[in-house]
């Protein structure tokens, strides 16, 4: 047997193998087969890693620079990103299975976050106050948190790496980053662009391997200050309660549940594509995936057999090929939670329309693929419209009028995205703003930029990420009294 590479972690500067001693195999979801090596990282590492970023923070070149300096660096490593794009896309690929077009189109993308951030580091101002207390000059000052922990998962490795990364150094963190134990490829490849911008030792670590072995380390250690983390609901709430008991400052991108809502004045060609991109795009496996179809009663039956019949036509198959449309499922554990999805929907009376299994197409080969999947006559009290899949399983429910769009719509634990399909401006306003959901899109759908802040309602997270927004995540702000007095007033009484 071909004998795998062996990938190690990086913390400070250097190279390192983790301290277990032991490695594990990611697996490329379209041959079903492991092609690398990834160090199975645990306290000791989480604790060196921990140690040298709040080194990093305290000390050496790091916080010797100005916010100038440290956009300069920002954006040096965007260019460093931009040229390596197609490399660090292709490791995606072959890590997560998602297109290969979509991953090139993504990375060629995250420089632009780099680039923003990077810009906004020497914006960030505090204020002189109009204080009220005479003698005294008042300000604020907005100052870095510490030690950040970016804990990434693996739809979408390095745009959500990005997303975390860019402001936290931007405001001037230091940071240790934990990629999903099934996609770390990327992650240890884009760590050499950091050294390469030229970024001190120390500023930003990468430790791989599971999240309770060597996320949670992380997560407790008492020398980190905030934890930024994208993943499923499960492991954000365990992060958030292990996290305060350490009083750490947290934000937390979950999952979600979101309705793509078609009303009967929309127009349906546009919606159709709308309604695929939402549930079939990277295979469904994206918190924003619309994998509730919401359609008006009235043009049910029409929408339908458009959707169904555009649905039949997407390719399947290698996800290199500029020609696939809809690639493996990333992991094996997710490739069965999808499938035990279908039994869930037949016990429970959905009406399957499309699809309702594996893939087995020859295109497909030993690769985890799921049969893109429709299931008609849903009800919003099925498991199948409340819990997040995670996959191209789309959930098609009728609503008769505006308000029972919006009341099934907000009937879900989650809220982070929603689309809304219509010609009316009135009802595009109206639902809009009826619809609990951090981003709303109108007649579009999946469209995200590091400009527009983005993040959860509900149970779909805390905090926001991308926008000027963000930046505020990683900052304090601290309020610094002068005085200008003479003479020192009665200290015993309260100025
Ligand atoms: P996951 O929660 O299993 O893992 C995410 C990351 O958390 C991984 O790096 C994992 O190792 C780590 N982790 C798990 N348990 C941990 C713990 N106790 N302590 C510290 N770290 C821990 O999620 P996943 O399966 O990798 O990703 C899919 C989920 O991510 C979906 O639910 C999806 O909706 C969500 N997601 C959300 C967004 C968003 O922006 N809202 C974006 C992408 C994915």
């Amino acid at each position: 047997m071909e004998k795998l590479e062996k990938l190690q972690m990086y913390v400070n500067g250097e190279w390192i193998d983790p301290a277990s001693g032991e490695w594990f195999e990611s697996y490329n979801p379209f041959t079903g087969k492991p092609w690398v090596l990834f160090p199975r990282g645990g306290a000791a590492d989480a604790e060196r890693a921990v140690e040298t970023a709040k080194k990093a923070f305290n000390s050496g070149e790091w916080p010797k620079l100005n916010a100038t300096q440290r956009g300069q660096l920002l954006r040096r490593l965007g260019d460093l990103v931009a040229e390596n794009a197609e490399h660090l896309a292709e490791l995606e690929v072959r890590d997560n299975g998602k297109l290969y077009a979509e991953m090139s189109m993504q990375l060629k993308y995250v420089p632009q976050w780099y680039y923003y951030f990077g810009g906004l580091a020497d914006k960030i101002e505090g204020r002189v106050l109009p204080i009220d207390k005479p003698d005294h000059f008042t300000f604020t000052s907005r100052e870095p948190l510490g030690v950040v922990v970016a804990i990434v998962p693996w739809n979408s490795p390095l745009l959500l790496t990005a997303w975390k990364l860019a402001p936290a150094l931007a405001a001037g963190n230091t940071v240790v980053v934990k990629p999903s134990e099934f996609t770390s490829a990327s992650t240890l490849a884009f760590i050499k662009l950091i050294e390469e911008a030229g970024f001190p030792p120390g500023v930003v670590n990468v430790v791989t391997g599971f999240g309770l072995d060597v996320g949670e380390p992380l997560v407790t250690h008492p020398d980190v200050a905030k934890v930024a983390f994208t993943g499923g609901v499960l492991s954000g709430t365990r992060v958030y309660e292990k996290a305060a008991a350490g009083l750490k400052k947290v934000s937390l991108e979950l999952g979600g549940k979101s309705p793509n809502i078609v009303f009967d004045d929309a127009d349906i060609d546009n919606a159709i594509k709308g309604a695929i991109s939402g549930i079939f795009a990277a295979t469904g496996q994206t918190c924003i995936a619309g994998s509730r179809l919401l359609i008006q009663e009235s043009i049910h039956d029409q929408f339908m057999d458009k959707l169904v019949a555009f649905a039949k036509t997407a390719k399947m198959g290698d996800p290199m090929s500029l020609e696939t449309q809809v690639g493996p499922v990333t992991t094996h554990p997710q490739y069965e939670k999808i499938l035990s999805y279908m039994d869930v929907a037949r016990e429970d009376g959905a009406e399957c329309v499309l699809g309702g299994g594996k893939a087995e197409r020859p295109e497909c080969g030993d690769g985890w693929f799921v049969e893109p999947t429709i299931y008609d006559g849903v009800t919003n009290d099925m498991r199948i419209a409340q819990e997040e899949v995670f996959g191209p399983l789309l959930s098609v429910i009728t609503f008769e009028d505006d308000d029972e769009a919006v009341e099934i719509g907000n009937d879900v634990v989650y809220g982070l995205a929603a689309g809304i399909w219509t010609s009316s401006i009135r009802r595009a306003i109206d639902i809009s703003a009826r619809v609990k959901a951090g981003t709303v899109w109108v007649n579009t759908y999946r469209a995200a930029s590091f400009i527009a802040p983005f993040g959860g309602y509900k149970q779909s997270g805390l905090g926001r990420e991308n926008g000027q927004e963000a930046i505020n995540e990683y900052l304090q702000t601290k309020t610094t009294w002068i005085s200008v007095a003479t003479e020192t007033p009665n200290p015993f009484v309260m100025r």
